[in-house]
C-alpha cells in the first residue's frame, strides 16, 4: 500500500508500451483489471436470474473499470482516476448490499482496503468513514443489532489496521527514498539526486528560474590521502561539505558528484550572481581549515543552466571550466560565458 502524488515514487517500465509507467498506475490499472473478472460472472449470473437492477450495478462497475483503465493508459493520470474508481466502488458495493441486502456485506471488506491501495491513508479512511455511516443506515432495522454492532466493529478494525500499514509504509517509502538520494559519508546529495534534479530543472519552463551550475573539485587531493591517510581525506570531504552548505542559500543545493568533486545548483542565480558565489566559496576555502597544518583550495567551474541545452550539456561545460581552472594553476574560478 502506498500513496499517491509522490515524486519520488518509482516507475516501471513493464506493461507501458516503451513509456515510464509509475507504481501508482500500475496499481491503479491492476486493481480495475482484477475487479473486472470478480464482478463480471455475477452481474451475468443476476442477468439471467433476471434481476435486472443488481445486474445493471454490476455491469455498471465492470464498464467504469474498464473505462478507468483506458484512460489510465491513454493520459498516465491516475490521481482523479483513483479517487473516482473508490467513490465509484464503494457506492456500488453498498447499493448492491442495499439491492440484495445483508449476505453482500462481504464485498465491503475487499472495497475498503482496495481503498488504501490506491489513495492516501487519510483519503481513504475519509471515504471509507463515509461508506460505513451510509451502510450503518442501509442495514439499520435490517439485521440484528448484535449483527450490526458486530460489522460496525469489523470495518473498523480492518481499515485501522490498513490505514496503520498503509501510513507506516509510506513513511518508510520515504525514508528509503531519501536515503537513496543521500550521499553516505558528507550527508550532501548524490550523484542519483543530481541527475534527478537536473532533469527535473530541464523540463522547467518558468523563465524566472534561472539557475547555474557549479563544479568544485579540491586541488591536490591525492596528495592529502598519501600525506596524511585516507582517513583524514574523507574528514577534509565532510568539513568541506559542511562549509558549502555553511556558504549557499537553503535554495541552492549541493551534491557529491564523484570521489572529490561537488557539484551545487544555485536557483535562482544567473551566471554573474553564481561567480559570485564560487568565488566566495574558493575564498573561504582557502582561508577555512580544513585539515590542521595543510592548506587545502578548490577550484571551479560555472555554467548557466540554458534551458534550450540538456543536463549532460550543462555539466559538460562545467566540467570543462573546471578544467580550464585546474589547467590555469588551481584553486580558482572559470566562469562559461553565455553563447
Ligand atoms: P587535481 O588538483 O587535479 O584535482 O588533483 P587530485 O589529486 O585532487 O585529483 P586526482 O583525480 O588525481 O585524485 C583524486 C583523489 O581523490 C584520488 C582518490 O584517492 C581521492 N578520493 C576519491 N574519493 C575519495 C573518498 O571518498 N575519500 C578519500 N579520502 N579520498 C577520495
Ligand atoms: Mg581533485
Ligand atoms: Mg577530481
Amino acid at each position: 500500500m502506498s500513496g499517491t502524488g509522490k515524486a519520488s515514487a518509482p516507475r516501471w517500465r513493464w506493461l507501458s508500451g516503451g513509456r515510464q509507467r509509475r507504481q501508482e498506475e500500475v496499481i491503479l490499472m491492476l486493481l480495475c483489471a482484477l475487479s473486472i473478472p470478480s464482478i463480471l460472472p455475477f452481474g451475468i449470473y443476476r442477468l439471467l436470474q433476471g434481476s435486472w437492477a443488481s445486474a445493471m450495478v454490476d455491469m455498471a462497475l465492470v464498464l467504469a473499470m474498464s473505462a478507468v483503465i483506458a484512460h489510465v493508459w491513454r493520459t498516465g493520470r491516475y490521481q482523479v482516476a483513483s479517487l473516482c474508481v473508490t467513490i465509484f466502488y464503494s457506492g456500488g458495493m453498498l447499493a448492491t448490499v442495499y439491492l440484495r441486502g445483508v449476505g453482500l456485506v462481504y464485498w465491503v471488506y475487499p472495497t475498503m482496503i482496495a481503498a488504501y491501495f490506491v489513495l492516501r491513508p487519510s483519503v481513504a479512511l475519509a471515504i471509507n468513514s463515509v461508506g460505513l455511516v451510509v451502510l450503518v443506515a442501509i442495514l439499520h432495522g435490517q439485521v440484528e443489532v448484535l449483527n450490526l454492532a458486530t460489522i460496525i466493529v469489523t470495518i473498523g478494525l480492518v481499515n485501522l489496521f490498513a490505514y496503520i500499514f498503509s501510513y507506516r509504509t509510506g513513511i518508510q517509502a520515504r525514508r528509503l527514498h531519501k536515503a537513496a538520494e543521500r550521499d553516505f559519508l558528507t550527508g550532501v546529495g548524490n550523484r542519483r539526486a543530481l541527475d534527478r534534479l537536473l532533469a527535473e530543472y530541464a523540463q522547467e519552463r518558468r523563465p524566472q528560474l534561472e539557475s547555474s551550475l557549479l563544479l568544485l573539485d579540491l586541488d591536490h587531493f591525492k596528495q592529502i590521502n598519501d600525506q596524511y591517510g585516507h582517513a583524514a581525506g574523507d574528514k577534509v570531504l565532510v568539513r568541506l561539505a559542511a562549509l558549502m552548505q555553511r556558504h549557499t542559500r537553503s535554495s541552492d543545493r549541493i551534491f557529491r558528484y564523484g570521489g572529490e568533486e561537488f557539484a551545487i545548483i544555485a536557483t535562482g542565480a544567473g551566471l554573474d550572481a553564481a561567480a559570485v558565489l564560487a568565488e566566495g566559496m574558493r575564498g573561504a576555502v582557502e582561508s577555512a581549515t580544513l585539515l590542521e597544518g595543510h592548506p587545502i583550495t578548490i577550484s571551479i567551474g560555472v555554467a548557466y543552466m540554458d534551458k534550450s541545452q540538456t543536463p549532460e550539456a550543462w555539466l559538460a561545460l562545467a566540467d570543462k571550466m573546471l578544467y580550464a581552472a585546474k589547467q590555469g594553476g588551481r584553486n580558482a574560478v572559470r566562469v562559461a560565458e553565455v553563447s
